[in-house]
C-alpha cells in the first residue's frame, strides 16, 4: 500500500515538474529562474535586457501604426538582412505566388528535419488574407495530413478564429516557422529555423497580411529577432519588417494551461480591433 502511495506521489511530482518545464520552454526560457527575486517580477540583468528588446520592438513605424497592408516586396526593402535572407536561395524572390513558392521549396532537404517528415507542411488558407497566424512547426497530426494546425491544438486555434473572432478558418492564412516536423515534438533548432526562414518570409511577402499573430515563443522570437519570453512579448503590438505582430501563447500551451486562455482572448480582441472586426459575444473560445 505504502509503495503504491509512493508511486502516486512520484507521478504527481513528475507531472508537476514536467508542466513547469514545459511552461518555461514555452516562455522561451531554457532553465529555471536564477533567483527567488525573478519569481516575484524583479528584473535581473537578463530580464532587463529582454525587456529592452521588447520595448524597442513595440515602437511601430507610421505605416504599421496606420495598420496598412505592406507594399509588395516591403520586407526586402525594409531591411538589408532581408536581402541577405533571400539571396541565400537564388530564385526564391522571383516566385510570384504561393503555388510557385511551394514548387520552389519542392522536396526540400536544406535542413535535417527533412529526414523525419512524412509531409512537408507548407501552409493553408486565403492567399490574400489580412490576418496570418504563424506557429512553431508541424506536430504528428500535421505531419501525417500535410496541413498546419489540424490536431487538438489546431482545433483550439480554429475555435479562436471561428467562435472567438467570427471569421472563417479559410479567411486567414496559417503556417509555421519550420515546414517539417521536429522529432519527438522538440523545438526547432536555430539552424533549422534559419534554413526555413527565407520560405516563411517569402510566404509573408506574398500574402502581405495586415497583422501577424505569432503563436508561441518560437514564432514570436523568430519573427521579432528577440529572446524575450513570450509572457513578456504577448499583449502588446510589435513590428516585423513593416507588419504589425501580436505575439500570444501557442494553442498547445493553452491545452496544458487553460487558465491562460483569458490572456489569449485579450490579445485576440486587440487583433480584432486593429482589423476593424466587430465583437463576437457568444463565440468566446472555450
Ligand atoms: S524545415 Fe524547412 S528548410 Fe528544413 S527541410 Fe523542411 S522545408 Fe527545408
Amino acid at each position: 500500500m505504502s509503495t503504491r502511495l509512493t508511486e502516486l506521489n512520484d507521478n504527481i511530482i513528475f507531472a508537476t515538474l514536467r508542466d513547469y518545464v514545459e511552461q518555461l520552454a514555452e516562455e522561451g526560457l531554457d532553465g529555471p529562474p536564477m533567483s527567488p527575486a525573478s519569481l516575484h517580477g524583479e528584473c535581473s540583468p537578463r530580464t532587463a535586457a529582454a525587456a529592452g528588446e521588447g520595448a524597442r520592438a513595440s515602437a511601430l513605424s507610421p505605416a504599421a501604426a496606420r495598420n496598412e497592408r505592406p507594399e509588395a516586396g516591403a520586407s526586402r526593402a525594409a531591411s538589408g538582412a532581408a536581402a541577405a535572407l533571400f539571396s541565400a536561395y537564388p530564385g526564391l524572390e522571383e516566385t510570384g505566388d504561393l503555388a510557385e513558392l511551394r514548387a520552389f521549396i519542392g522536396d526540400c532537404r536544406r535542413c535535417k528535419l527533412a529526414g523525419g517528415r512524412t509531409h512537408l507542411v507548407f501552409g493553408v488558407g486565403n492567399p490574400n488574407a489580412r490576418l496570418m497566424f504563424v506557429g512553431e512547426g508541424p506536430g504528428a497530426d500535421e505531419d501525417a495530413q500535410g496541413e498546419p494546425f489540424v490536431g487538438r491544438a489546431g482545433q483550439l486555434l480554429t475555435d479562436i478564429i471561428e467562435r472567438g473572432m467570427g471569421m472563417g478558418r479559410a479567411e486567414v492564412y496559417i503556417c509555421n516557422v519550420v515546414k517539417c516536423r521536429p522529432p519527438e515534438n522538440r523545438k526547432p533548432e536555430p539552424g533549422e529555423i534559419a534554413a526555413c526562414e527565407p520560405f516563411l518570409w517569402r510566404q509573408i511577402d506574398l500574402v502581405r497580411p495586415q497583422v501577424i499573430v505569432a503563436l508561441g515563443s518560437v514564432a514570436a522570437q523568430s519573427l521579432l529577432k528577440v529572446k524575450t519570453p513570450i509572457s513578456r512579448l504577448r499583449g502588446s503590438w510589435h513590428e516585423a519588417r513593416g507588419i504589425r505582430v501580436m505575439p500570444t501563447f501557442h494553442p498547445a500551451y493553452l491545452l496544458r494551461n487553460p487558465a491562460d486562455k483569458r490572456l489569449v482572448w485579450s490579445d485576440v480582441q486587440q487583433v480584432m480591433k486593429a482589423l476593424g472586426l466587430p465583437a463576437v459575444k457568444p463565440g468566446r473560445p472555450r
